[in-house]
């Protein structure tokens, strides 16, 4: 059906962003971490996307997209991405709807902060992940919008995210053994958090 067709097409567009974006990330990573950020993802993107199978309801499709994720990224980000992703697509077992997003979004946040008990302002992925979840659930339960301009507000609010790891320090990852020498460069993580759901948005509309 509708769905799985755009949770592939999704996938794959996600895969193709992050192999554009590979050593831009690199950079990234290159200046508070280990330079390997583009690597992992553009490794773990490629191989869930070559393991995905179009014939999966919407909640096993995620789970083997994050499980792919969890073996092939590595590093920090691959359990927090993957094993994410792999926990909070049991939201969708009754289907994609506009409910049962918001209840992905907010569970998969919620993973995230739990596995790498980073709050905002550390300076990782969480910066980015915590307005873009707030903000589509508001704009979805507040203002009432449609799940693509709900997720429209949602990039905008992930930018600002991006932008707000640049002029602090990191206490989370890697970056933190840097301590003030992290202090303005933008995180990876959060860079590639807004990547994702650039594409999310743009398979959307
Ligand atoms: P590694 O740092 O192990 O080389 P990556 O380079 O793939 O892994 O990912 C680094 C990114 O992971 C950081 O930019 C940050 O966004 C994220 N990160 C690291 N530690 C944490 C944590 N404890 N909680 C949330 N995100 C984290
Ligand atoms: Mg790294
Ligand atoms: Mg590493």
């Amino acid at each position: 059906g509708i769905q799985r067709e755009a949770l592939v097409a999704t996938l794959a567009a996600i895969a193709d962003r992050i192999e554009s974006e590979k050593d831009h990330l690199t950079d990234l990573d290159s200046a508070i971490g280990d330079a390997d950020h583009g690597a992992n993802l553009h490794r773990g993107f490629q191989a869930a996307l070559d393991g995905a199978d179009p014939d999966d309801d919407p909640a096993a499709f995620v789970k083997a997209a994050g499980m792919a994720l969890l073996s092939k990224v590595g590093g920090a980000s691959g359990p927090l991405y993957g094993g994410s992703l792999a926990v909070a697509s049991s939201e969708f077992e009754e289907g994609i709807t506009t409910e049962s997003s918001v209840a992905f979004a907010e569970a998969y946040l919620e993973k995230v902060k739990d596995r790498g008990g980073a709050s905002v302002g550390d300076k990782t992925m969480v910066d980015a992940l915590t307005p873009a979840v707030h903000t589509y659930k508001r704009a979805i339960e507040v203002d009432d919008l449609d799940p693509l301009a709900a997720l429209s507000k949602a990039v905008d609010a992930t930018e600002r995210g991006v932008r707000f790891t640049t002029p602090i320090r990191a206490s989370k990852g890697r970056a933190s053994y840097l301590g003030w020498r992290s202090v303005g460069h933008p995180d990876p993580g959060a860079t590639s958090t807004l990547y994702l759901l650039e594409e999310i948005h743009d398979v959307a509309a």
